[in-house]
């Protein structure tokens, strides 16, 4: 099936004059997919969105996490159309806020006391900032491959031994920024042990997505998570988790409430905002303490804790709070995966799958992945091609081999049986070349 994407591929040549890259966001484009006219969505209802041409696709992007409950959710747009006719925003407090701020504490109880800001990428920045007051120290440690937004500290690649400090990932960040942080491979204990042996006193954070989100789904080894804590305390390091994708996506709670290790502070996004702009960071009262106006840290937001954001973020996470989402949303994922290592071995077709509960990811690769060169290592241009194929089915995945494929509440058993379809046409077609 050829897909009809002429006004896609019309609109693209107009956002190419006046946005930059025609998208925005980088991650949105098809470059990493062979660089085509990425798909312009008009309108979206629970598991499907439908394209500017009128092509309908399953969502598995989930708008890279967010829309856990599909598209349009009734109770989620509801909130929202209540909030928005009583104003949109305030600049003050209310009492939305703290009712958002008590649920959020009670599913993750680290989180003693919360602030929130606009985004992922601002409550990650914020931690490391919060983590250098507090410490009175410079140096950040984290992971490679793991990302925690657009904020210098964390756009930092690996220098070329655990040892050494890290290098820009990115024009525009000063070397004199790349030399505090200190960047080791996912699940490695011994490369973390000998950069804190080097650095452990000037380190003030150890950042890191306890159970990975960006180089696909990959989860902790046994005991990693405690080492992390353990090894960073005995230096003296706060732990900070990005759990911006992983709050509430595999249990009501975190990762830390799933593997019950505590950081001393914790980044949140995506999922707790039901799909509208939000990020909120936390932990421990004594040191959130040093935040603005209580102590010297100084951070804030015009729009932050917005009645609208905070709205659909409660409807979000009370919907969630229902027995029985999480096993249905796993149990979805389980039927996919099975029938997706199934069919690859029918084809011939040489893959690896990584699946967390109703999120997993697809390497075509021979060995089991647990780092980023790991995943790195799985072919791109294989994932090319299965995307573009699932795409011309009707079946939209994240356009690149490092994200997930994310199930929502909103996949019926028929989405489930229309993509198992699809893959084995994709197969069938990649088996043929
Ligand atoms: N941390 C993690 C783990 C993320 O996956 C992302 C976004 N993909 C961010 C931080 C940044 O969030 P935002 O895009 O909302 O700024």
């Amino acid at each position: 099936m050829a897909l009809k994407t002429e006004r896609s591929q019309h609109l693209y040549q107009q956002a190419l004059d006046v946005i930059v890259g025609g998208v925005n966001s980088p991650s949105r484009s098809f470059r990493a997919v062979g660089g085509e006219t990425p798909i312009f969505m008009k309108k979206a209802q629970g598991a499907y969105f439908w394209d500017e041409d009128n092509n309908r696709y399953i969502d598995y992007l989930a708008a890279f996490g967010p829309i856990i409950l599909g598209h349009a959710h009734p109770e989620v747009t509801q909130a929202i159309q209540d909030t928005a006719a009583n104003g949109v925003l305030y600049g003050t407090p209310t009492e939305k806020e703290v009712q958002f701020a008590k649920m959020l504490r009670q599913a993750i109880p680290s989180m003693e006391q919360i602030r929130f800001v606009n985004s992922g990428t601002e409550a990650v920045m914020t931690t490391i900032r919060l983590a250098r007051a507090y410490t009175g120290r410079d140096k950040i440690l984290k992971f490679a491959g793991c990302y925690h937004g657009h904020s210098d500290l964390v756009l930092v690649a690996a220098g070329s031994g655990p040892s050494t400090l890290g290098i820009p990932d990115s024009a525009g960040i000063p070397v004199s920024i790349a030399d505090q942080v200190i960047t080791v491979p996912y699940n490695d204990l011994d490369a973390l042990k000998e950069a804190l042996h080097h650095w452990g006193d000037q380190i003030a954070g150890v950042l890191v997505e306890p159970l990975v989100g960006n180089f696909g789904i990959v989860p902790p080894q046994p005991d990693f998570l405690a080492q992390v804590n353990q090894l960073s305390h005995d230096a003296g390091a706060l732990v900070i988790y990005d759990e911006v994708i992983t709050a509430f996506r595999f249990h009501y709670g975190a990762i830390q409430t799933y593997y019950h290790v505590e950081p001393d502070l914790t980044a949140l996004g995506k999922i707790i905002g039901g799909g509208l702009p939000i990020g909120a960071y936390g932990g421990r009262r004594e040191i959130m303490d040093k935040v603005a106006p209580m102590g010297p840290m100084y951070q804030a937001g015009t729009m932050a804790g917005n009645p609208l954001s905070i709205s659909a973020g409660i409807a979000c996470i009370a919907a969630l709070s229902k027995p029985g989402v999480y096993e249905e949303l796993e149990q979805k994922a389980s039927t996919l995966v099975q029938a997706i290592e199934k069919l690859a071995e029918q084809y011939n077709i040489t893959l690896t799958i990584n699946q967390m509960k109703g999120a997993f990811s697809v390497y075509f690769s021979d060995e089991k992945v647990i780092d980023y060169e790991g995943a790195k290592r799985a072919s791109s241009e294989q994932f090319a091609q299965f995307f573009r194929y699932m795409l011309a089915e009707g079946v939209y995945l994240a356009p690149s081999k490092y994200e997930a494929w994310f199930l929502t509440t909103a996949h019926q058993e028929v989405d489930i049986q229309f993509t198992i379809q699809a893959v084995e046409k994709a197969f069938q077609k990649m088996a043929e070349r």
